[in-house]
């Protein structure tokens, strides 16, 4: 994983031991020396993660990390705080300051890489939602213009813990800040609570006295329903080396007894938020292919789609000086292939033709089913005799290649379409573009069907009269 992480320490040792631990995982080290320029840095190149150091002269850690928060274009960048003293209290304010997450002083090297990667990846993820609602907004698909905040209250956690009192303790700390806390005391209580619903985070006591925590979490990582679970461990001083092994099977942080309630509740939310954003990004992916951009039917770019893409690419020919053509295609009687045969054959129909048109077509131009029968293609840079010969070819193996289906007399049936062609002109509007395409298409329709016809032209095409 490559990310930038910007260390912010007044000491300089303590900043060039950071730089070189991290600079040894291939992290992207850049430094600050104190708060001003931190946010100086952060301002010219933002950075994946922040780690910043608590005592500073002048502007200390928290009156950073709140400016952090406060600046809505480096708000949503990651805080570790790094504390010289194992202070309670400091990690209070930390929170409250939008902290995302504790180091202390002399930092731990399995500490500082379990951290900063978790808390990149869940930037990443952040980032690429961020993209993603992005374009889905630009699409008009997003009705309540969904904020990146996550709601992480109400977290189903399962809490995997032999010691019932170790499991009450950590339980009522999470229950009193809002989570619904599921106890199990064996691996086997564990599963069949997730299996019955998937939790957001699974805590792990490494310590199990009759079971290995370890085998539980690789079995989680091995299985297609809680892969993509987060898993907190629960480790004592003494267990290092195994902490080593969970973090190279997956685990995605750990804490350490006697841990600090408020350390606990960081990380419980940094995971949940992460698993949170997970969902909504496949959702997101989910909906964007189903409503923005393709239609169900043909698997082809929708009307919305090539809305939003039409301007671009005129725009982007215009500006290189190069041509750009538009089909637009409709199947001929089609509404007799329903009618005859009813719909799914009309169905199967539309497909068939969807299929040729791509098969037919460049892999730069895109196709589009604008609706019913009709379909748009947009051609970059296809000279215009070029595109008259794709559109006729088109045309052709449409006529020529027979739809099969079992439904039909004879188990297939014969279709034909009209194709209008419309050359880009520097003052075209994209909506003027396609109403010339669609002119030439009526026309073609009015010549007798099964021909391609070049908007502007007199006469059509000899080469385009139909059969
Ligand atoms: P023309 O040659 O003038 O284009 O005649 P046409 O019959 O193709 O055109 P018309 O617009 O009269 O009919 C289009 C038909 O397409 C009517 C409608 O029921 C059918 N249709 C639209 N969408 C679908 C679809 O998703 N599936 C099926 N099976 N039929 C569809
Ligand atoms: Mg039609
Ligand atoms: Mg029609």
């Amino acid at each position: 994983m490559s990310a930038r992480v910007l260390v912010v320490d007044d000491v300089l040792p303590n900043v060039r031991l950071l730089e070189a631990k991290l600079g040894s995982e291939y992290f992207d080290v850049i430094t600050a020396m104190d708060g001003p320029s931190a946010l100086q840095r952060m301002a010219e190149t933002p950075p994946d993660i922040v780690l910043l150091d608590v005592m500073m002269p002048g502007m200390d850690g928290f009156e950073v990390c709140r400016r952090i928060r406060q600046d809505a274009k480096i708000a949503h960048i990651p805080v570790v705080m790094v504390t010289a003293l194992s202070d309670a209290e400091d990690r209070v304010r930390g929170l409250e300051a939008g902290a995302d997450d504790f180091l202390t002083k002399p930092v731990n090297d399995l500490a500082l890489f379990a951290r900063v990667r978790s808390l990149v990846r869940l930037k990443m993820m952040m980032d690429e939602l961020r993209l993603r609602e992005r374009t889905t907004g630009d699409l008009g698909v997003l009705e309540d213009k969904a904020s990146l905040e996550v709601d992480t209250s109400a977290a189903r956690v399962i809490v995997l813990e032999d010691s019932a009192i170790e499991q009450k303790k950590m339980g009522d700390t999470l229950s009193a800040a809002g989570n619904i806390v599921i106890g199990a005391a064996t691996t086997a209580e564990a599963n069949a609570a997730a299996l019955q619903s998937p939790p957001d985070l699974f805590i792990v006591s490494l310590g199990l006295r009759q079971e290995d925590a370890l085998r539980f979490c690789s079995h989680l990582r091995s299985n297609e329903a809680t892969r993509h679970l987060p898993v907190l461990l629960v480790i004592s001083d003494t267990d290092i080396a195994r902490l080593a092994k969970g973090l190279d099977i997956g685990v995605n942080d750990y804490i350490t007894r006697p841990y600090d309630r408020n350390e606990l509740l960081a990380r419980v939310r940094t995971q949940v938020r992460r698993r949170r954003f997970q969902d909504r990004l496949r959702a997101n992916y989910q909906r964007g292919l189903e409503m923005a951009l393709t239609d169900s039917l043909t698997a082809l770019y929708n009307r919305r789609y090539m809305v939003t893409h039409l301007p671009g690419v005129m725009a982007q020919m215009q500006a290189a000086d190069k041509p750009l053509a538009l089909f637009m295609i409709d199947i001929d009687h089609f509404k007799r292939v329903n009618d005859s045969y009813g719909h799914p054959t009309g169905d199967a129909v539309l497909r068939a033709v969807s299929r040729r048109i791509v098969d037919t077509v460049r892999q730069v131009d895109t196709v589009a089913r604008m609706g019913g029968e009709e379909f748009l293609v947009v051609m970059p840079d296809a000279r215009p005799d070029v595109a008259l010969k794709v559109a006729d070819r088109l045309r052709q193996a449409v006529a020529d290649e027979q739809v099969p289906d079992a439904r039909v007399p004879g188990g297939k049936l014969s279709v034909t379409v009209s194709v209008g062609v419309a050359l880009a002109r520097p003052e075209d509007t994209p909506d003027n573009l396609i109403a010339r395409a669609d002119a030439a298409l009526y026309r073609a329709k009015q010549d007798g069907r099964n021909r391609v016809v070049m908007d502007g032209d007199a006469v059509p095409m000899a080469a385009a009269v139909g059969h």
